[in-house]
């Protein structure tokens, strides 16, 4: 408990524009997150007064840091497992817990268990030889998809493999594996609902992520053309998962669409790149329902605030430097798109790295993306092809 406001501490581990956006939601809410920062530079310890810069995978430095805090909370999933349980054993109030996050943090762990509750899946198999995943292949056919049980994140740790050969290269690098079969995706998108430890849940309307080369580059909220019907699928399907597997907080469910019904793709447990639209396009943003979660509140209201938002991911690059004259395209964009909110985390930029993203909202699909494509180019590039 905070003495000054009389308010419990949120304690989140991790520092990125996760953190930082949900700082931005505390502050409203009479609260101001203590952050565990790798770097004193990280875009939420720039904005933020209480952080402490430390190692998330040295038990000393997670206890200490868990010490003052009501609830703990994440930024990411790389905190290992293990630790996460031993402070549950301190008595420590962690969300998600431990026993959920797994199913975030090993695709395996994940698979085994969604199988396990008849959630639709593409097909799976654990591997651990070129010989397993060929034999894999002679159901499903090549090319299959092998993927890094643990740590992969924006397309890193997954592999599409043509045949054998290939996948022993893959194989034979130190880590656990699992293959899936090589979904043939119409659309991906991906249905994010909250749950409370009370057991309040509540979902956002089903979204479209676009990707290229594996990163979330585009989402439009609610995804166009969604059959109703799936889209009340995808949202009971994410609260089921929620309730089952325990989760606490903000729950992300990725979605490929097919030509024979939707799949689950993977499991994210805190607020996700595919809601960031919320601050503007939905009456609670995910991030002020993340904390509403974890403080076991009452969930906020997610009915969306315009007919169609759009949100495009603003991806550093090709320089490792700030692009120059930043500044008078902010200025730039900011005439020409009075109604596109510009959001900047605060970090480095590197090539394929989100930096911020920007966010438009209107009536029709094809003007608001037009927009938040054009600005998001602008911003970038300087120029408004995307
Ligand atoms: P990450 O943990 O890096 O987000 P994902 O498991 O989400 O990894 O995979 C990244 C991307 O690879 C997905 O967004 C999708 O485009 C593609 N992909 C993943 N699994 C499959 C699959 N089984 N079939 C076809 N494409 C896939």
């Amino acid at each position: 408990m905070d003495e000054r406001t009389g308010l419990p501490v949120v304690g989140m581990i991790g520092a990125g524009q996760l953190a930082r956006m949900t700082h931005q939601a505390a502050i409203p809410l009479g609260q101001s997150l203590r952050l565990l920062a790798e770097r004193a530079d990280d875009g939420a310890a720039l904005v933020a007064a209480d952080v402490v810069v430390g190692d998330y995978r040295d038990p000393d430095v997670l206890r200490a840091f868990a010490r003052g805090c009501d609830v703990v909370t994440f930024d990411h999933e790389h905190v290992p497992n293990d630790l996460i349980r031993a402070l549950e054993a301190d008595a420590v109030r962690v969300h998600p817990r431990a026993s959920a996050l797994r199913f975030a943090q090993d695709k395996r762990a994940m698979r085994e268990r969604l199988t396990g509750l008849g959630v639709p899946c593409p097909r799976w198999a654990p591997v651990t030889s070129a010989e397993d995943v060929a034999r894999f292949a002679d159901d499903t056919g090549w090319p299959v998809v092998l993927k890094t049980a643990r740590g992969g994140y924006d397309g890193k740790g997954v592999w599409v493999v043509a045949d054998a050969d290939e996948a022993a290269k893959i194989v034979a690098l130190d880590a656990e594996f699992l293959v899936e079969e090589h979904v043939g995706i119409v659309r991906e998108l991906a249905a994010v609902v909250a749950r409370s430890p009370f057991g309040q849940g509540a979902a956002w309307p089903v979204v479209e992520t676009v990707q290229r080369q594996g990163i979330c580059v585009e989402v439009i909220a609610p995804a166009p053309d969604l059959d109703e019907e799936q889209a009340e699928e995808a949202q009971s399907l994410a609260l089921r998962i929620a309730a089952e597997l325990g989760v606490t907080g903000v729950l992300a469910v990725e979605l490929f669409e097919t030509a024979d019904g939707l799949l689950v793709n993977e499991l994210a447990m805190r607020p996700h790149n595919s809601a960031h639209w919320t601050i503007e396009g939905s009456r609670t943003s995910q991030f002020e329902q993340h904390l509403r979660a974890v403080l076991d509140y009452p969930l906020g209201d997610t009915t969306p605030t315009a007919r169609v938002t759009v949100m495009a991911n603003l991806l550093g690059g090709p320089e490792d430097v700030v692009p120059k004259g930043i500044d008078e395209r902010v200025h730039h964009c900011m005439a020409r798109w009075p109604d596109v909110k510009i959001h900047l985390y605060g970090k480095q930029f590197r090539p394929g790295r989100k930096v911020g993203h920007v966010t438009a909202l209107g009536n029709d699909v094809a003007t608001v993306r037009g927009r938040a494509a054009s600005a998001a180019a602008y911003l970038m590039n300087g120029d408004t092809a995307s």
